[in-house]
């Protein structure tokens, strides 16, 4: 048995700064990952959909060439060149993070699958490891949805998309939320025919209905199926493709793909951990239950990232790790419960989200105060030739401290930081509507819409 002070077992977006942080306060510490170094972000979430989202942006505007007032002759996109460089970008990136570690002073890596085998040890391949303080930072993985024939048929997952390297001649996209929307966008505008497969009545059914619409509106027009309410899901092989059955009623109840892609959800990496070993409680999902400083219900034992089911994000993680790293070490009590919900979805044009949407403020009850403009009226949006989707903010009407922000639009990823950085210092929208914005941006819209505000009827 080898004894440290910390032990880590997983490298995605908490574990590698956490130990950073661990060794460099001068504690002994292992880390442990049985699979490639980064988890998911690094290797089959954010970098490599990103990076495939933006060779998807370039084919894209260079079939819009006649528009700018150039020809780009036939667009082909060579989809071999297009994996390799998502590799490229995503192997830099995996290799930068198994570097770091493996060069780190007062740190140990151990590759292989690690267990809990009680409170203070863990197992990986035949080595027990021993800490007073073991950091979970497990992540999580596609979920596979209990639908009838799905045991006889290939599917695609966002792992082993990554390994798609030829063009789907329709992708079946089961699954219209964030990675779905991503995944099918991106492979329409490579030249797949797609269609994506909802079971509920909209697209991404937690944003405000003016962003389904909008967002489905988009998708249609670069020729995107969008098929929602769907019901008595069934798969099958069908002429060397897959058919999904997506309704009882009569009619025509099968979408017949090539390729079949199951984006319904993620699943935590908690099923072969050992919790039970360690009487670390989960939940009926299998998140690690824990506190507002990430302890679990196990003294010494904590959870990071999206197996802790607070967020499911890579700045979640991040924040995670900042949380653990002050509480331990620099005595600030940091809290969960003290961050402002942010994320965007990565469509073209993407979807940049803080605080609460309107439905949500809506059944807060609270009176509240909204601002709003289309994007053909944003100015830069307009010469970039960019104009769809909206931005939208909503204010207390009492406090005068903004709720939430939906940017709907060119750069509304990076826009909506103006905004969530004024509801982290609780400024009154005030101070945003009289600051002097840089023209032309689509954050300088921000104060005029500020100026504009109506009561939310
Ligand atoms: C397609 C897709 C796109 C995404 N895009 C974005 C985005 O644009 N922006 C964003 O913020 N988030 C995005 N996400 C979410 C983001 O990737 C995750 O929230 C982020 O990676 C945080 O993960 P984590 O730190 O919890 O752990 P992970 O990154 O999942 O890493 C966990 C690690 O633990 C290892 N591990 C698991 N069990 C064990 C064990 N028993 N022993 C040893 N090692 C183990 C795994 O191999 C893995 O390397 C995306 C996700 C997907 C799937």
């Amino acid at each position: 048995m080898t004894t440290y002070d910390a032990i880590i077992i997983g490298t995605g977006q908490a574990g590698p700064p956490l130990a950073r942080r661990l060794a460099g306060a001068g504690m002994k510490v292992a880390i442990i990952e049985r699979g490639r170094f980064g988890g998911t972000c690094v290797n089959t979430g954010c970098t490599p959909t990103k990076t495939l989202v933006a060779s998807a942006y370039a084919v894209h505007m260079a079939r819009r060439g006649a528009f700018y007032g150039f020809g780009a002759g036939d667009i082909t996109v060579d989809m071999k060149r297009v994996k390799a460089r998502k590799d490229e970008v995503a192997g830099a990136s995996t290799r930068g993070v198994e570097q770091s570690l493996r060069s780190l002073e007062n740190c140990t890596v151990y590759t292989g699958h690690a267990r809990l085998k009680s409170e203070r040890e863990v197992e990986v391949g035949n080595e027990i490891l021993r800490a007073e303080k073991i950091f979970l930072n497990v992540g999580g993985r596609a979920a596979v949805p209990d639908i009838p024939g799905i045991d006889q048929i290939d599917y695609l997952t966002n792992s082993s998309m990554m390994e798609v390297d030829f063009l789907p001649r329709h992708l079946v996209v089961l699954g219209g939320s964030y990675i779905g929307l991503e995944f099918g966008q991106m492979y329409r505008r490579f030249g797949s025919q797609v269609t994506i497969v909802e079971l509920g009545p909209r697209l991404i059914g937690r944003e405000d209905e003016e962003v389904s619409r909008e967002v489905a509106a988009f998708l249609g027009r670069e020729g995107i199926d969008i098929r929602t309410n769907a019901n008595c899901l069934k798969v099958s092989r069908k002429d060397s493709g897959v058919a999904l059955q997506v309704s009882c009623e009569p009619g025509p109840i099968e979408v017949l793909g090539s390729h079949l892609l199951l984006a319904t959800g993620r699943r935590p990496n908690t099923g072969d951990l050992g919790l039970e070993r360690a009487g670390v409680k989960q939940d009926k999902r299998g998140y690690i239950e824990v506190d507002d400083q990430l302890k679990t219900n196990v003294p010494g034992i904590w959870a990071l990232g999206d197996c802790n089911g607070r967020g499911a994000f890579t700045h979640t993680s991040w924040n995670d790790y900042e949380i653990v790293a002050a509480n331990l070490l620099d005595g600030d009590h940091r809290r969960v419960s003290d961050r402002i919900a942010a994320y965007a979805l990565y469509t073209d044009p993407p979807l940049g989200r803080a605080g609460m949407t309107e439905a949500e403020v809506r059944r807060s009850g609270r009176r509240a105060l909204v601002g709003r403009v289309a994007m053909e009226d944003v100015s830069r949006a307009f010469e970039k030739g960019e104009t769809e989707g909206f931005m939208k903010v909503l204010v207390d009407a009492e406090s005068k401290q903004i709720l939430g922000a939906t940017f709907l639009g060119a750069s509304g990823d990076e826009a909506v930081h103006c905004v969530l950085d004024a509801m982290y210092a609780k400024a009154p929208y005030t101070v945003l509507q009289r600051a002097m914005h840089i023209h032309p941006t689509v954050a300088e819209f921000i104060p005029t819409i500020l100026g504009d505000l109506a009561p939310l009827s």
